[in-house]
């Protein structure tokens, strides 16, 4: 930085903004913004960075510009989603900001094929060019392809997957499924109107003459909580106010239907419909299931699925009440008797058998060390609610399974010679009270992010192989530490959990308590009370902990009331409604697990995605890789508004900044020969012109006794350090 040259200072909602270095101080740099002169601010050294020269210009690659550094990304993110252009390169990872408006003739068949065929970089960025090199990728190398979408709700990540997927010859089906598996797994957030809560990862099947033979969908995580309460201003999930606003008055007379409002899972968060295109009720009369709209079989089981959602909205209307005597339990409620008949009748279950489950807990006694005996505990009011909403969680996340299940039963194929995967799932998130849910998540995030410097890295040094640098340090932060935190054997918080839920009495204190000895030194992980962050001062030591991911710390809170009683579990396990016992099949129940009643059956959660995240990441890891980091450009979603800060935090919790960081310890910056000639030709003699570009680079290096270290001379290109091209542009400039 010099002297008279603007810099980017940090602004509190634009991100940066334009100043002038007036002072130098010990570690904060005294500066006078543009827009406001006369009046200086103090800025940390290291949250100021040089300006390019002209602020307005844009390029289609950030990697082109003079100065890599999270400013000048900024702004140019900044500038072009002024003109409508929405993606950007870093690289080869496009980052895509949400318009929030239908930009005219940018999507649709033309624009599809006008990409087809042509390399990246050629035509200005787009989610159709990632989505035709993966194709071409796949044809040239045989090789199978994932594109990695990403970024927090809102984003526009399911919007793109579906961009990406349109860019491929497809198959209907596969397209035609989605609005399936949102009804079921898509809500009404405050972030996002049609907010996915599930993760999914689509692979698409091809054969050796890479002409598609099928699909299969993974999901991961569906969000369980938002099943029996969602905060103000949400939803349930949609196929919920669409049964009860759409179903024929016939099938509404069996299914006991009544308004949302009646509904204790719907009545507390927003029942009201909200904008979009069509209406619940015409969404549900439009409903066809991918079976019926492509192979003209009627849609039987479309039914089986709402009955099962019906169940659930009657069992969430249970209600507890204490029974006064000294045993200190609960019963159910007078009005709950319909209720509870409702629930029974369409969950195949018993009514007395569902309302002991409800009310007691089944406990096995080892007194005095004989085999135990087992006896039934009362539960009170509390219990009896928790165990209620358990039920209905489990019950809705094993249809979601079997809804998943019946969309790949649509596509389905025998052989395939390689797959182009496209992974769309939550980006790192944290909220006030965090739960086991977003340990999760950002767990999955910090998998993801460990992947994506891997490869980036490697693509940096593959480029550098290519182009006959012989250089091969790139350096950057691995967190290989804080996901060793999450699932080492025994000491990882994942098996930590698992060992909890072996004691004989699990608590959510002891656990928390066990996580912090056994890390008592650990830099990843701390104690609430040791926070910083005011919203978790509240919280006891052993109420939670605190992690520091890569993109911030989270205090997570270790209170958890999704167990499902084994007595419950087992009821469904043998519902006499084939279609209910079909769900939970394969679950933890079988005979003999039986015997260990009373133990809770979440044990494996935890360790259940582990495995699952363990083998989405070998399978990332044997398929080649392009990224897209989608961008929320501000929270009222609205078009045309560029949040300058909220943005940035995005780019940096993406990993983006430290992509650049990353590239700052290799060779950043880089020209083509020709650009280089084209632009520096007008300051040279004539004989100089007259050699072919990367001559003319050559000679020109050498005549103005550049560093050797400062650059290197590639095949097609000169890669700088940080900062040396802007350097040798300025001598270029002021040295004629
Ligand atoms: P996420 O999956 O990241 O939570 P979505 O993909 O559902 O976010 O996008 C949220 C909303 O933003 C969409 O419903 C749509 O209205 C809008 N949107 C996202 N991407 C685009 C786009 N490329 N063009 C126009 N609107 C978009
Ligand atoms: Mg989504």
């Amino acid at each position: 930085m010099e002297d008279g040259k603007p810099v980017w200072a940090p602004h509190p909602t634009d991100g940066f903004q334009l100043g002038m270095i007036v002072d130098i101080g010990a570690d904060a740099l005294t500066i006078e913004p543009l827009s406001q002169r006369g009046k200086t601010f103090l800025a940390p050294m290291s949250q100021v960075f040089p300006a390019e020269d002209d602020v307005n210009k844009h390029v289609d690659d950030n990697c082109s510009l003079m100065y890599l550094n999270e400013a000048t990304l900024l702004n140019n993110v900044r500038v072009r989603y002024n003109k409508d252009h929405i993606y950007t390169y870093v690289a080869n990872i496009l980052i895509a900001v949400n318009p929030y408006y239908d930009i005219p003739k940018l999507y649709g068949p033309e624009a599809i094929k006008s990409y087809q065929g042509k390399s990246l970089g050629t035509l200005p960025p787009h989610v159709y060019a990632i989505a035709d090199k993966a194709y071409r990728d796949m044809k040239v190398l045989k090789m199978s392809q994932s594109i990695i979408v990403s970024g927090e709700s809102g984003a526009g990540k399911t919007e793109n997957t579906k961009f990406v997927l349109s860019g491929q010859d497809i198959d209907e089906r596969i397209v035609e499924a989605n609005p399936l598996l949102e009804a079921f797994g898509n809500a009404k957030t405050v972030r996002n109107n049609n907010s996915s809560r599930f993760g999914k990862f689509v692979e698409i099947h091809f054969n050796d003459k890479n002409a598609v033979v099928g699909g299969f969908v993974s999901h991961y995580l569906l969000e369980k909580s938002r099943i029996c309460m969602q905060s103000n201003d949400e939803r349930n999930y949609h196929i919920f106010y669409r049964l009860c606003a759409g179903a024929s008055e016939d099938i509404k007379k069996k299914l006991h239907l009544d308004s949302p409002d009646s509904f204790r899972y719907l009545n507390r968060g927003c029942t009201r419909y909200f904008a979009s295109k069509d209406s619940d009720k015409q969404i549900m009369q439009n409903r066809k299931s991918p079976e019926v709209t492509s192979r003209s079989v009627p849609d039987v089981r479309g039914h089986e699925e709402d009955r099962v959602v019906a169940g659930v909205l009657h069992l969430g209307n249970i209600d507890f009440e204490e029974t006064g005597s000294s045993s200190g339990g609960c019963v159910l409620k007078n009005q709950s008797g319909q209720t509870l008949e409702y629930c029974a009748d369409l969950l195949g279950l018993d009514q007395d058998d569902l309302r002991v489950s409800l009310t007691t807990r089944v406990m096995l006694t080892t007194a005095g060390g004989a085999k135990g005996t087992v006896i039934k505990v009362p539960l009170k009011v509390e219990q009896a609610n928790n165990a209620r909403d358990a039920l209905a969680k489990a019950v809705y996340s094993r249809l979601f399974d079997h809804v998943v299940k019946r969309v790949n039963q649509c596509f389905p194929f025998e052989t395939s010679s390689n797959f182009i995967g496209v992974l769309d799932i939550a980006g790192f998130e944290y909220f006030e009270h965090n739960s086991f849910e977003q340990f999760c998540i950002n767990y999955c995030n910090e998998k993801l992010q460990q992947f994506f410097n891997e490869r980036i890295l490697k693509e940096e040094q593959e480029l550098y192989q290519r182009e006959g640098l012989g250089v091969n340090e790139v350096h950057y932060v691995d967190n290989q530490d804080c996901i060793d935190l999450v699932e080492a054997k025994l000491v990882g918080v994942l098996d930590i959990l698992d060992e909890e839920n072996r004691l004989p009495q699990p608590s959510d204190q002891h656990f928390a308590l066990a996580v912090h000895s056994k890390h008592k030194d650990h830099f990843r992980l701390t104690v609430p009370r040791k926070s910083k962050l005011t919203i978790h001062r509240n919280l006891r030591d052993d109420e939670g902990f605190i992690i520091r991911h890569f993109a911030g710390a989270v205090c997570y809170e270790t209170k958890n009331n999704d167990a499902l009683h084994m007595s419950l579990e087992s009821l469904v396990c043998e519902s006499k409604d084939k279609f209910v016992r079909e769900l939970f099949e394969n679950s933890n129940t079988t005979k003999d697990s039986k015997q260990k009643a009373g133990k809770l059956s979440f044990i494996s959660v935890g360790n259940k995605f582990k495995t699952q995240l363990n083998l989405l990441l070998e399978k990332l890891r044997s398929t080649g890789s392009s990224f897209i980091r989608c961008v929320k450009p501000n929270l009222k979603m609205v078009s045309h508004q560029f949040e300058g800060a909220l943005i940035l935090s995005q780019l940096q919790c993406s990993g983006m900044v430290s992509v650049l960081d990353l590239m700052q310890g290799g060779f950043p910056s880089r020209a083509p020969f020709h650009e280089l000639y084209n632009m520096y030709k007008q300051y040279m003699p004539d004989k100089l012109t007259r050699l072919n570009p990367r001559l003319f680079c050559k000679a020109l290096f050498k005549a103005l006794g550049l560093n050797d270290n400062d650059f290197k001379f590639g095949l097609t290109r000169v890669f700088f350090r940080p900062g040396k091209f802007a350097e040798f542009d300025q001598i270029m400039k002021s040295d004629p």
